[in-house]
């Protein structure tokens, strides 16, 4: 079966469509590689020129003869800078800004829950798991109470959580260890913690969690408004939360990585296997537009903080540099960014 390859996506993503034209499972192999036929089963949908979002994101590469050539998008000048040397390549410890990132390059995760709120383990298997792994820092993000997580913290609950924090960091001073918080957004985009609050925590993840809509700018909106607020580092999961459970709706994704390029507003690319196919879609235009992008496993539980790994894959897919990831940073750089929200020069 040859690989399918990259061109240039749409940036307006009918939910609904995505929904119907999914990539089955089983088109995910181990690598993480999405192989090709499986964009036959979409239901056609016109808003983007009588193809399915699936059919516009991938094409069968002509070449089945050269199946391991067709890494690079289609675009002219971008695909030399991404090529590594065998020097490159071996030297985990030294990636060159415009390199292609790889799953070696990723320092942290910066999106994790525990048990304080829906996660499976302890804060502190998070922490060992994250340091087995050889990560260089880990950032906690567990839900603030709402309607859709009714089991998340609350301020008591975080300022407890920070005392645990502070005791790990000292038990474990290989991880640095964030907290930082994971809020939804309701209906007009504003969040459910006042400034004050939110500014308790090193960083603030902002979600929309499902909606119900039917067509393109209420969901838009709503999504803009989130993107656009000066206190949210990062706009979770912004294609949907597992997509397939998204009601529906039309979503200008364009829009929305304008804002979060005009707010400073960094991107998620969900790199849950099970919902990460589309998340990076729009990644390139992302990276044109300077938005910061952060490969987040959100990992429910610690075997999962692994499946950065499959992000980084699809990153790198997506043409994506490492100056164009938030957590290919150190950590130092990382509380830096958090601090000022600008990425080094590259
Ligand atoms: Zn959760
Ligand atoms: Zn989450």
């Amino acid at each position: 079966m040859p690989r399918a390859r990259l061109r240039d996506p749409p940036t307006t993503i009918n939910l609904t469509c995505v929904r119907a034209a999914r990539v089955p499972r089983g088109a995910i192999t181990g690598g993480g590689r999405v192989t090709g036929g499986h964009a036959a089963t979409g239901t056609p949908c016109h808003r983007v020129r009588g193809e399915t979002p699936a059919e516009a994101m991938f094409e069968q590469h002509p070449q089945e003869e050269h199946p391991h050539e067709d890494h690079e998008t289609s675009s002219s000048d971008d695909d030399c800078r991404g090529r590594h040397t065998l020097d490159q390549v071996t030297d985990l410890n030294h990636a060159a800004p415009y390199d292609l990132v790889r799953p070696c390059d990723v320092k942290g995760i910066l999106h994790s829950h525990s048990r304080y709120c829906d996660g499976a383990h302890t804060l502190e298997s998070m922490v060992v798991t994250a340091r087995e792994i050889g990560l260089e820092y880990l950032g906690v993000s567990d839900h603030f109470r709402s309607a859709v997580h009714r089991d998340g913290i609350t301020l008591d609950k975080a300022r407890s959580q920070r005392d645990e924090i502070e005791d790990l960091r000292r038990r474990y001073p290989e991880v640095d260890l964030l907290q930082g918080v994971e809020v939804d957004a309701d209906h007009d985009g504003a969040l459910l913690l006042d400034d004050a609050a939110l500014d308790f925590f090193d960083y603030v993840i902002a979600s929309v969690p499902d909606t119900v809509g039917g067509d393109e700018d209420p969901l838009t909106d709503q999504i803009v408004a989130v993107a656009s607020n000066p206190r949210v580092t990062i706009l979770g999961k912004p294609v949907g939360d597992f997509m397939l459970r998204r009601s529906n709706g039309m979503l200008d994704m364009e829009r929305v990585l304008q804002a979060a390029a005009a707010g400073g507003t960094a991107v998620e690319i969900n790199a849950n296997p099970c919902c990460a196919e589309l998340d990076w879609s729009c990644c390139k235009r992302a990276q044109e537009l300077g938005v910061a992008m952060v490969i987040s496993p959100d990992a429910h539980r610690a075997a999962r903080l692994v499946d950065f790994r499959h992000g980084a894959e699809l990153a790198q897919d997506a043409g994506l540099y490492c100056s164009s990831i938030l957590n290919t940073l150190s950590s130092a750089e990382l509380r830096r960014y958090l601090t000022t929200g600008t990425m080094p020069e590259p």
